[in-house]
């Protein structure tokens, strides 16, 4: 059941419209053959960029779509209603952009930007660790300066689209402590830069996740986003972004979920009626329903804040915590409505229960989200 969206705009309802299109005639008919053989569906990033969807909240004369990010986000959940790894994605390439965009020199922009934004090149955020992750800060890959640039040593974890995506946002070390580490714009081909195999996950499965080994890697001083020192300033504040982004991946699954739930209970019968007659089963949906519409309600709220130029990493935090964990009861619930079918292969909602659990985790994890929040309750 397509939602019934309160958009800005004609053009943002024209850009849900598009995307739904694309989503039903590119997405829909091989999500399940790839993500069942676990395996890369070429072409889907480039139809998207050919779209125009891969960079939507980015400024047009840059390649970008100019679109404010309660759109570009409320697209974000469309595409995840057909296929979160997709979405996923979508979100992590938007994520990639951000550094450059907000912190790059004009020279830079100039130069990378107009293919990153107009899909050429797709990207993907490194900032996690084996030995890292919540604690972003004691990251040890090691970038060494050197004439002209810095050569790098050290490994990378769990990179979104690794091995596969043509730029990597590089976190590494360049001195001591969270004030000493720097950003790296880092393209797929370097010398000395290799990818694991992908890592076995419960979801997601057509979207590679994989380590990145850098071994004595040199990587110009031209790729440096920002001071030195400034990279994990950046890494924060591309993630307030990329927090909404996860939110909205979160929403589009729990309402697949939902609509799948609705529609099986309205025709599957038990004790002489539909077993959305009974009421026990009758609330539990009215209860997954009021779930995804709160839980898109708060990263719509974060979202207006960023597009009006308020503050709203709080926000975005809050809508993270609340919408991943609205996707995990809803997609739970959902498999509950379907009864023994539900926990089989023949039907969907098993898989969108596997994928919500990841949303809880990445891009911080909803105890790193509670911390975000009690600091600003803090002071
Ligand atoms: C499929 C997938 C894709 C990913 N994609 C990317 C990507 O593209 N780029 C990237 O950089 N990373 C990525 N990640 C990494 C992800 O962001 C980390 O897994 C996540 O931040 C948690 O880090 P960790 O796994 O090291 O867990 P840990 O940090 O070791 O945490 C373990 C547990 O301890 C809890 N914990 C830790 N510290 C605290 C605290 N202070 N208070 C309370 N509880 C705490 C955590 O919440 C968690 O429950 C991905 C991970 C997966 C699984």
């Amino acid at each position: 059941m397509a939602v019934d969206r309160l958009l800005p705009t004609d053009e943002a309802r024209d850009l849900i419209q598009l995307t739904r299109d694309v989503a039903d005639k590119v997405l829909a008919p091989i999500v399940d053959e790839h993500e069942k053989a676990e395996t890369y569906p070429d072409g889907v990033f480039a139809t998207l960029g050919e779209a125009g969807l891969l960079s939507l909240p980015y400024p047009e004369e840059w390649g970008g779509g100019g679109q404010p990010y309660e759109v570009y986000l409320q697209v974000l959940e469309e595409i995840a209603a057909r296929w979160a790894a997709v979405a996923v994605a979508v979100s992590v390439h938007s994520l990639a952009c951000y550094p450059l965009m907000e912190f790059g020199s004009a020279q830079q922009q100039q130069r990378w930007l107009p293919d990153m934004l107009g899909g050429g090149t797709i990207g993907a955020y490194s900032l996690s660790e084996p030995q890292a992750g919540s604690d972003a800060a004691a990251l040890t890959c090691k970038a060494t300066a050197v004439e002209g640039g810095y050569r790098v040593d050290g490994a990378k974890a769990w990179i979104t689209h690794g091995g596969i995506a043509d730029f990597y946002n590089l976190f590494a070390r360049t001195g001591e402590g969270s004030k000493g580490i720097s950003c790296f714009l880092v393209p797929k081909d370097t010398e000395g830069l290799s990818f694991g195999r992908p890592e076995e996950k419960m979801g997601l499965h057509a979207v590679p996740t994989t380590s990145a080994h850098y071994d004595d890697a040199f990587v110009p001083a031209e790729r440096r986003i920002g001071a030195e020192g400034q990279g994990l300033q950046i890494a924060f504040s591309a993630l307030d972004s990329g927090r909404l982004g996860i939110a909205a991946v979160a929403v589009g699954l729990a309402q697949a979920a939902l609509d799948e739930a609705v529609a099986y209970a309205r025709e599957r019968t038990a004790f002489g009626r539909r077993i959305i007659d009974h009421q026990g089963l009758g609330f539990l949906l009215a209860d997954m329903a009021a779930a995804v519409d709160s839980a898109r309600a708060t990263y719509l709220d974060a979202a207006r804040r960023r597009d009006a130029g308020l503050p709203y990493s709080r926000q975005a935090s809050v809508a993270k915590l609340v919408a991943t964990d609205a996707a995990m009861k809803v997609t739970t619930d959902a498999v509950q409505v379907l009864g023994g079918y539900g926990y089989t292969r023949d039907f969907r909602v098993e898989r969108y229960m596997r994928e919500a659990k990841i949303t809880q985790i990445f891009e911080g994890t909803n105890q790193i989200q509670r911390l975000v929040i009690s600091r600003h309750l803090a002071g």
